[in-house]
Parts: C-alpha cells; structure tokens; sequence
C-alpha cells in the first residue's frame, strides 16, 4: 500500500477559497483507518471549513473536498449519530403535516 506521507497531502494544506495555508490546529483528523481518513479544516483568514476524504489503496490514493458550515465538533457529532432512517423521514413528514393544519 502507498504510505501517507505529508507530501501527498499538499492539496489539503492550503484554503481552497483564499490559498491561506491550513494552520495545524485547524486541522483535525476525525476518522482513520487503515485505508481511509477524514479530516476538517478551518481557515484561519476567511473562516470557511472543508472536509476532506482521503482513501488509499494499493494502486492509487484519491483525496475528495467539499465545502461544510459544519464547525469541527458539529462534524464530529454527525459523526457519531445513527444515520436517518425511512421511519424518522416519514415521522418528520407526519409532524410537518400536523403542524401545518
Ligand atoms: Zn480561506
């Protein structure tokens, strides 16, 4: 497997908005594993957040960002959560319903 090495992570140091380079403790890793890590970053000049996804497998590393209005502990939090299921959709659904009449 191709090691992680902070070369490789050069896409993820700077602010993709601004081109301010990440500072360290506004990059947080969330999740890792063996293959795969997530990571939030704020910047510190204009205050916008990122997600990042980077997987590894033998062949390739791919490293996916999208924009967040998450802050890093309300990512966390997400996290953690079950994830919605049909029931707690149709439960939502009946609530507007009843609250709309
Ligand atoms: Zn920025």
């Amino acid at each position: 497997m191709i090691p992680l090495q902070n070369s490789l992570l050069e896409p993820l140091a700077t602010c993709p908005f601004c081109g301010v380079s990440y500072s360290e403790e506004r990059l947080r890793t969330l999740k890792k594993d063996a293959r795969r890590e997530v990571l939030h970053a704020t910047c510190s000049q204009c205050a916008r957040a990122m997600f990042f996804t980077v997987e590894r497998s033998e062949q390739n590393i791919s490293c996916v960002g999208i924009f967040t209005d998450c802050d890093a502990q309300d990512a966390m939090r997400f996290m953690t959560r079950m994830p919605l299921t049909l029931d707690d959709v149709l439960s939502a659904h009946l609530a507007l319903e009843k609250m709309g009449k």
